[in-house]
């Protein structure tokens, strides 16, 4: 059960009603009132909240403050003067390399999405590979070049945290910090990310069901944190000719039970180019708020994920079919 509080209780008695009722707490950035989310199971508003509650919802799962039952309108998140959810019918494109490489290399991305009017641009600074022998990122290196895109350019970015010894590094270089399918569930991470004041893009891990990628979204969610997009970006399954298998039948569930924004990674989902452009279409007409694709100036040679970016001719290509699709189905790609 979700419960709002008057707005006038000190925090030091809404710390005790917490701990009365089991429940985590913290309160809305945006009105200050207090709120509480105690476990799902409870039905019936506690005795010792009842003359001190607003509102309440009660939920039938831990799916809870991202869930419709809890707010019907799918959340607005502001990146700076970008809008994604509420009310608005934006689908937000945000591409660029994997990596972080080289100043030519992202200039040459930055200088793509400014071409084409792309307002966000992507790279790992700290990437989460499979192997430790592998390219593993730049680091603040890498974060001080898109600082630079960001401020020669006016592009808002978005990088990837890996781990939570630089959590707060990331946070503070980025516009939209992105929890890697990898970090999906590492409580810190998430509890940092709670706390930033930020958004977030959460990635679903590819061996999460769809209730526990939601479960992870809570973490973030209830420590205070409101701004979270979820990202489906391909699940393991016993086919192995593409390199994940992307659940668009999961993101029709996430867009009907929940709450939260939805950007598609086709790019890491199939992890082979050929495809990435028709999955990007087939994920814009699903009337979602936005699409990740991978694109790096000369995919042949890139440090990671050289497989599935495409090159700047392909992708200005597919943005133009993308602005038609968007339209077929009433929305406005940004
Ligand atoms: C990425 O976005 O480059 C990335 C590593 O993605 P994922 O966490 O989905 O594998
Ligand atoms: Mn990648």
């Amino acid at each position: 059960m979700i419960i709002h509080l008057n707005k006038n209780i000190p925090d030091t008695e809404i710390q005790s009603l917490a701990a009365a009722t089991k429940s985590t707490w913290f309160r809305s950035r945006k009105d200050d009132i207090p709120i509480l989310v105690t476990y799902s199971s409870v039905k019936e508003l506690p005795e010792i909240l009842v003359d001190k509650t607003i509102s309440h919802y009660i939920t039938d799962s831990d799916m809870q403050l991202s869930s419709r039952r809890y707010r019907k309108e799918t959340r607005e998140i502001k990146i700076g003067e970008i809008a994604i959810g509420g009310n608005n019918k934006n689908t937000l494109v945000i591409t660029g390399p994997c990596s972080v490489e080289s100043e030519e290399q992202i200039t040459q991305s930055a200088e793509l999405c400014i071409a084409l009017g792309v307002k966000v641009l992507r790279a790992g600074c700290y990437k989460p590979r499979t192997s430790p022998y592998s390219f593993q990122g730049m680091g603040i290196d890498g974060l001080k070049l898109l600082d630079k895109m960001r401020n020669t350019y006016g592009l808002k970015i978005i990088t990837e945290v890996r781990d939570s010894t630089h959590v707060q590094e990331v946070i503070s270089y980025t516009d939209i910090v992105q929890i890697g399918a990898k970090s999906m569930y590492d409580h810190g991470i998430l509890k940092a990310c709670g706390k930033a004041q930020k958004p977030i893009l959460l990635k679903r891990g590819f061996g999460t069901t769809l209730q526990e990628f939601v479960q992870a979204s809570e973490f973030i969610l209830s420590a205070g944190n409101e701004d979270v997009i979820l990202c489906e970006r391909g699940i393991r399954t016993f086919e192995t000719k593409t390199r994940f298998t992307f659940d668009l039948c999961g993101v029709t569930w996430l867009k009907q039970f929940t709450n939260l924004p939805l950007i598609l990674d086709p790019s890491h989902a199939i992890g082979y180019n050929y495809g990435v452009s028709d999955l990007s279409r087939a994920s814009a007409a699903m009337g979602i708020e936005g699409l990740l694709i991978e694109t790096h100036p000369n995919p042949k040679v890139a440090m990671s994920d050289a497989a599935q970016q495409l090159n700047h001719e392909q992708f200005t290509a597919l943005y133009a079919s993308l602005k038609k699709v968007a339209e077929a189905v009433d929305r406005v790609l940004i």
